[in-house]
């Protein structure tokens, strides 16, 4: 216990940090608890500053509640339980409810062992591992055992973290600057210590090493399965040429997939998922656990890539909101089978011994290639090597009609830099779209076969919108969603009078339906938006030469209109003008916190 501090200063320079005004007497403030803090212990210091244990990665909370914590602060103090929360409830603070708990205690305490640093933290810890039977009433003792010895200032502190409202306002970049002054001395020091931060994701352990080893240390930190990397970000640019003479000469182009970005860590059999936030969300997705193990050829791996739920009956990308389903605690089975999940890589990180991030953007796409099985649940982002502005914008309009929300065009020369936002990823999203805040009558024209709980009726309906010079039904969109299982099977049975063994002369479309049928039932249908499709026929060339108009997440609203004939549906002219007037610029957050 000689490497320790007493707790009573760590609390006496929050109550500093607390009351300090400007963000540089706050990294004084830093500097100097860290010069006086033994290294040893540094990193319990920083995690219990941002009223943590560990870095958000390892994913173990407290799981102390409020009650809990007014019950352990009576039992400390002997104030009866009523009268603790009378006081948290006139002071509206868990803090200065147990400040004032603890200097108006009555016992006489004739044991008081001094509270350190190292004594509230491996409590703290023990704390956060005890679970089942009985684990509230020993989280109780445990906490009144601290509350016991504290003074009135510590139990300040010591409730709030308790509670996880420190709420210093210490963020990770002032903690850094802190720390390449106190250890680093040095601008270049800034550098070093925060690569270290950037690959390991872990405040703790950067403080620590920085003190302990110094710069040299930092230094040495590395890749560590099971520990996360700040993702890399991306740049945004409006236009293919921009990119290119941005980047120069050819640039890599990849579907960019609209789901959830997941770093996957494996080391034989054992795998994790990381959320671009790098909070642990294994538990979320167990098929992508399975997906990692079946379709990652090496033991000990790290890759990045985006996992996109899809409806099963259809294979269509569902939006994005459809992965809320998975961030719940029960019923992830059932979000599972309802909203599969498939992953499409785009970065090798570490394989097997060798750092990734410092090789060029080729060869790790190389290199992953070689490592992924891939499958109709894990794949690598579609790819083009290009300096063709056209063929750009083509595999972008491929790209959203697949569902995804553009391209992120890569330099190939570029390495992989942990959490920086760079030029050398930049991000081509759709530059101009239409919400769509009406519903649509189309017709029905054809249908895929459905599988699995679909199977025997129809997944999913192809469907158009009329046109009146022509005399023709032009498609607009595929829809599997909205439907009953009654619908379903109603459906079917009605539209059996309707089935052909061709594409009905009427219908054009460039893509091919399992059946057929003549055009003769009318849907009224909501989307979330129209955009531009290289694949739907709808007002072909109107809007953009080579391009015709779709929906994009389409859903039957439930209404079948019988009371409407197929060339009453919606025109493909009434289309044009919804896309048209409701055409605005995508304004991007000011924020540069993306998903
Ligand atoms: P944004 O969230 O709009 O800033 O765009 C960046 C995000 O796009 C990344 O964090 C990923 O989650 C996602 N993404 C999808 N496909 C790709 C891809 N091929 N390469 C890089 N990021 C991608």
């Amino acid at each position: 216990m000689s490497e320790d501090l007493p707790f009573r200063a760590l609390a006496e320079a929050f109550q500093g940090m607390e009351e300090v005004t400007s963000r540089n007497a706050l990294t004084e403030m830093l500097i100097d608890l860290f010069k006086r803090s033994p290294p040893e212990i540094l990193d319990e210091i920083v995690y219990l500053m941002q009223g943590k244990l560990y870095p958000d990665f390892v994913g173990v909370e407290l799981g102390v509640g409020e009650k809990l914590l007014l019950r352990s602060i009576s039992l400390a103090t002997g104030l009866p339980q009523d009268r603790v929360e009378d006081l948290y409830k006139r002071l509206g603070d868990v803090g200065r409810a147990a400040e004032e708990a603890v200097a108006s205690r009555k016992q006489v305490v004739l044991f008081r062992e001094q509270l350190t640093v190292r004594r509230v933290y491996s409590t703290l810890e023990r704390v956060a591992k005890m679970s089942g039977e009985g684990a509230q009433d020993a989280k109780v003792k445990l906490l009144a055992s601290l509350f016991n010895d504290a003074e009135p200032l510590e139990a300040r502190y010591l409730a709030r973290i308790v509670m996880g409202r420190l709420r210093l306002g210490v963020a990770d970049y002032t903690v850094l600057d802190a720390l390449a002054v106190a250890f680093g001395g040095s601008k270049e020091a800034r550098e070093i210590v925060e690569r270290a931060y950037n690959v390991s994701s872990d405040l703790g352990l950067v403080a620590r090493t920085a003190a302990s080893q110094g710069l040299a240390g930092l230094q040495s930190i590395g890749i560590t399965v099971g520990r996360p990397l700040r993702p890399m970000l991306a740049e945004r640019l409006s236009s293919p040429q921009e990119i290119l003479e941005k980047i120069g000469g050819t640039v890599a182009a990849e579907y960019k997939f609209d789901g959830e970005r997941m770093q996957v860590h494996r080391k034989g059999d054992s795998v994790m998922v990381f959320s671009r936030r790098l909070e642990n969300i294994t538990s979320h997705y167990p098929d992508v656990v399975e997906i990692a193990r079946s379709g990652l050829r090496s033991n000990e791996i790290i890759v990045e890539g985006e996992g996109v739920a899809f409806d099963a009956d259809t294979g269509e990308f569902l939006p994005f909101q459809e992965l809320m389903h998975r961030r719940r605690k029960y019923g992830i089975e059932k979000a599972m089978e309802e909203y599969p999940v498939s992953l499409y890589l785009f970065d090798l990180i570490y394989a097997d011994g060798v750092d990734y991030t410092t090789k060029p953007y080729t060869e790790r796409r190389r290199k992953l290639e070689e490592l992924v099985s891939p499958s109709d649940r894990i794949n690598l982002a579609p790819m083009i090597m290009t300096k063709d502005p056209e063929e750009i914008e083509r595999f972008m309009m491929e790209a959203i009609e697949r569902g995804c929300e553009g391209l992120v065009v890569k330099d190939p020369n570029s390495v992989y830099r942990a959490g920086a936002r760079e030029w050398s990823w930049i991000k081509l999203k759709r530059e101009y779209r239409s919400e769509m805040t009406d519903t649509v009558d189309l017709v029905i024209v054809g249908a895929f076969h459905g599988r699995g709980k679909r199977a025997g009726v129809y997944g999913a309906y192809l469907l158009a919108a009329y046109d009146p010079d022509s005399d023709t039904f032009k498609t607009v969109c595929k829809v599997g969603t909205g439907f009953t299982d009654e619908d379903l099977r109603n459906f079917h049975e009605m539209l059996q009078q309707y089935v052909i063994s061709h594409r009905h002369p009427r219908v054009d479309s460039r893509m091919e339906a399992d059946v057929w049928f003549v055009p003769q039932v009318v849907i009224e249908v909501l989307a979330a938006e129209i955009t531009l499709s290289p694949i739907h026929t709808a007002a072909w060339g109107a809007v953009r030469p080579n391009a015709g108009l779709a929906l994009r997440f389409p859903r039957y609203t439930g209404r079948l209109r019988s009371d409407k004939g197929p060339e009453d549906a919606t025109t493909v002219k009434e289309l044009v003008e919804m896309y048209r007037s409701q055409v605005k610029k995508i304004e991007e957050p000011a924020s540069s916190e993306g998903t």
